[in-house]
This record gives structure tokens, C-alpha cells and sequence, in this order.
């Protein structure tokens, strides 16, 4: 008996499958999962579930009890199917199953899945049901191979990506589900392109700064202090001193589009003094007594987050001596470090060699510039032998009528499988 699959025919197998794999996709994208709230979680991990059980997977439901939006009515459920071969390695491959609000701007149905054209439209097709149904195929083609599985193969579809995680990945590496001796290499679905190997993401840190001021009456402003002009002079800083900065540093994550290979600032927001006056009313007049910016930072992985939080302080520090009356208060909103694994690990060297034997041409190692559950198997559960690949098109998540080809699941579950068989066997 062989010991090692026919690729050729693997590879064939695989292709027979793409109407399977659009209709897994279809069927996935049916279960509405919006998230927030976090709908329709238990019936689409019971269909994943279901689906792996008959083919010999140990199929376990967790729910995130205690989570951050758990309730009875929205439980966060999690389902890992386990498939015990060989001795070799562990393969795990993860996929969210959370998807955000279909939004506006759709000129087909969000959650019905339409197979048009090549293509499967819906939200979460890209990000990431279609990378999630490659997975699948991948698996199942494996065990069709004809062959004994050298060693585990593990999918799990788990919650919460889209709200950082908490009641997902997270929750189930603090519970040891994503470490050794469990798990020995993680692959995540998520939509970077069929020939690229994600390797990490940059870290974030959002704040909030707020200026102080004094309220007095608009006629008379000299009397109070404007908290909106401080929050002026905050920006006139970011733009004279720190986005120049910004701009200065060098990094070695190969982050996709170049734009994102300086950190980032964004200001997401900027609200001062009153609310907006309701339409026919007039507003009152009075100088702004608080001031109130969000922010979103970006950091590389050469950058430490307390020395970033440090340079905001200090340039906000350094307008506190040179302005007169400006206060500040800055809080912090939520931070992620940057992850990156390094591009000798395995699980990124045998994927790279199977995008060259599937598609022809070398893969491109890419970090992200966003954030995802990346962070959670590397920080929490301690492993380092994490990627992202999968199908689709990063700048369609989150778009109206977002797609996947069904031709990039194809080819992606074709290196999944065999990445995973390499894997497995103890390739290096
Ligand atoms: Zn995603």
C-alpha cells in the first residue's frame, strides 16, 4: 500500500469537486451570522459540524460561556472536528464564521448565496466562507486520497473574528486549543489571494484624547477656553510632527498595499462642544468646554506598544507647556500587538512550495495591515506556526455584493491539501 498520495490525482479530485465547493459556500453563506449580535451561530456550526462528523471527525460544539456578548438568545458557538490519523503533526485549519451587516449598495441577496458566473456572491463569501469551504474540500480530499492520514487534521469554525475574537480564538487558546501538543500548525482561511502567504498583521492601538476647556458665552469667548481650538492644536501637531515621523520609519514585514509599511494614524472622529442642532433649530451659543478625537494607530512589528503610547503622551505633554490652559485626558480604547511568524516555520515554507506546484508561480509573503486571529494562537496559545491563505479578494470583505471566484477556492483548497499532507508527513 502507498504511503503517499497521488498528486496528480489529488489535485483532479479537487477540481471535480468545484461545484461541491461553491454549493458548501452557498449553504454557508445561508446562515445569516451577522455580527454584532452574532446570529445564527449554532445552526452554522452544526452544519460544519454535521458535515465533518460523517466523514470520521471527533466533533466538539464550545460555547464561549461568559463571552463578551454571550447570551442564551446569542451563545458564542464554537466547533472544532478533529481527525485522528498518524503520529505525525497536527494541521489545524480555522475559519470565522461571523460576517458584518450586509450593509447598503447590494444589487443581489446578501445571504442567499447566488452562483453566478463563476463567482458566489453573499456577505462572507470572501471573508471568509469561501475560505472555510476550500478547507473542507481540502480535508475530505485528503481522505479520499486512498491513503492513511500521516497525521491529525483539524477545522474549526469559531466566533467573533469580526469583534476581535473574545468569544472565538481567544477564548479557546486560554483554554488550550490552539497550542502544542494539541495543535502543531494553524492555517487561516482568510482572504488574502490564492498566491500569496500571509505571515503576520500590524498591531493597533485606538485612543481617545480629550481636550478640556471652559464654557462661557459665545459672544465672549475670551472669557471661556475653547476646548475645539486645543483639539486644533493637537491635530497641527500630528500633522507637523508625528505623521512625518510616521512616515520616517522602515519595517521588515512585507505588509500589502505598501502604503501600510509605515505605522498608520487615522482619526476616526472628532466631536467638540454641542451636539449637532436638530434641523429648524438654532444652536445656543457657548464656547466648548470638551473636545473629544478617536484614533487608530497602527503599529509594525519592530514598534513596542508602550513607546508608542509614550510618543502620544509626550507630544501631547509638550502642548501642555507651550500652550496656554490646554489639558488633556487620553484613554485607551483597545490595542493589539503586531504578530508575524518567521518565514522558515514549516507551515509557511510548505505552503509557499504548494502555491508553486498548484499555480505555477512563486508565492508572495505578505503581511496584513489589519488585524486577525493571528494574534490570539501566537499570544495566547504560544504558537508560532500560524498563516493566513486563502481565497478571495481582501479588498471585497466588507463591500456590497462581495464574491469569491470559485476557481481561487479550487486552486486554494489544492494547496491547503497539499500543504497539510506535507505537513502532516513532517516536511520541513
Ligand atoms: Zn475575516
Amino acid at each position: 500500500m502507498s504511503t503517499h498520495p497521488n498528486e496528480a490525482a489529488l489535485l483532479a479530485m479537487i477540481t471535480g469537486r468545484a461545484d461541491e465547493l461553491a454549493e458548501i459556500t452557498r449553504d454557508l453563506i445561508r446562515f445569516p451570522t451577522i455580527n454584532p449580535p452574532g446570529d445564527a451561530y449554532r445552526p452554522c456550526a452544526e452544519y460544519l459540524g454535521e458535515r465533518l462528523r460523517k466523514r470520521g471527525f471527533d466533533v466538539q460544539y464550545i460555547r464561549a460561556e461568559g463571552a463578551p456578548g454571550d447570551t442564551d438568545s446569542h451563545p458564542r458557538i464554537n466547533v472544532i472536528a478533529r481527525y485522528e490519523g498518524g503520529p505525525g503533526p497536527c494541521v489545524h485549519f480555522n475559519s470565522h464564521i461571523d460576517v458584518v451587516e450586509a450593509g447598503e449598495g447590494w444589487t443581489l441577496p446578501p445571504f442567499e448565496g447566488v452562483i453566478r458566473d463563476g463567482k458566489v456572491y453573499g456577505r462572507g463569501a470572501c471573508d471568509m466562507k469561501g475560505g472555510l469551504a476550500a478547507s473542507v474540500v481540502a480535508v475530505e480530499a485528503l481522505l479520499d486520497a486512498g491513503v492513511p492520514i500521516p497525521g491529525k487534521l483539524e477545522i474549526s469554525g469559531t466566533a467573533d473574528e469580526e469583534s476581535g475574537g473574545y468569544g472565538g480564538v481567544a477564548w479557546l487558546a486560554e483554554r488550550g486549543w490552539f497550542s502544542r501538543p494539541r495543535v502543531d500548525h494553524v492555517i487561516i482561511p482568510e482572504p488574502l489571494n490564492v498566491d500569496r502567504v500571509c505571515i503576520g498583521h500590524r498591531g493597533v492601538w485606538w485612543g481617545e484624547i480629550e481636550t478640556l476647556g471652559r464654557i462661557a458665552h459665545g459672544s465672549m469667548p475670551f472669557l471661556g477656553d475653547s476646548a475645539i481650538r486645543h483639539m486644533g492644536a493637537v491635530v497641527e501637531a500630528f500633522e507637523e510632527r508625528l505623521y512625518p515621523r510616521l512616515a520616517d520609519h522602515t519595517t521588515v514585514m512585507p505588509v500589502v498595499p505598501d502604503g501600510a509599511r509605515t505605522p498608520t494614524l487615522n482619526i476616526n472622529s472628532v466631536h467638540g462642544g454641542q451636539a449637532e442642532p436638530q434641523e429648524g433649530r438654532l444652536p445656543s451659543p457657548v464656547v466648548a468646554d470638551s473636545c473629544r478625537m478617536v484614533f487608530d494607530r497602527r503599529l509594525l512589528i519592530e514598534e513596542d506598544l508602550e513607546a508608542v503610547k509614550g510618543e502620544m503622551r509626550a507630544l501631547l505633554d509638550s502642548l501642555s507647556q507651550t500652550r496656554s490652559g490646554f489639558r488633556y485626558h487620553l484613554r485607551d480604547l483597545f490595542e493589539v500587538r503586531p504578530s508575524m511568524t518567521e518565514p522558515d516555520r514549516p507551515v509557511v515554507t510548505q505552503t509557499a512550495r504548494a502555491v508553486q506546484q498548484v499555480l505555477g508561480r512563486p508565492a508572495a509573503l505578505v503581511c496584513s495591515p489589519g488585524t486577525y486571529d493571528q494574534k490570539h494562537v501566537d499570544r495566547i496559545g504560544k504558537l508560532r506556526d500560524c498563516i493566513a491563505y486563502g481565497p478571495g479578494i481582501l479588498d471585497l470583505a466588507h463591500q456590497p455584493d462581495e464574491y469569491v471566484e470559485i476557481e481561487a477556492m479550487v486552486q486554494s483548497a489544492q494547496v491547503m491539501a497539499l500543504s497539510a499532507w506535507a505537513l502532516m508527513s513532517g516536511g520541513k
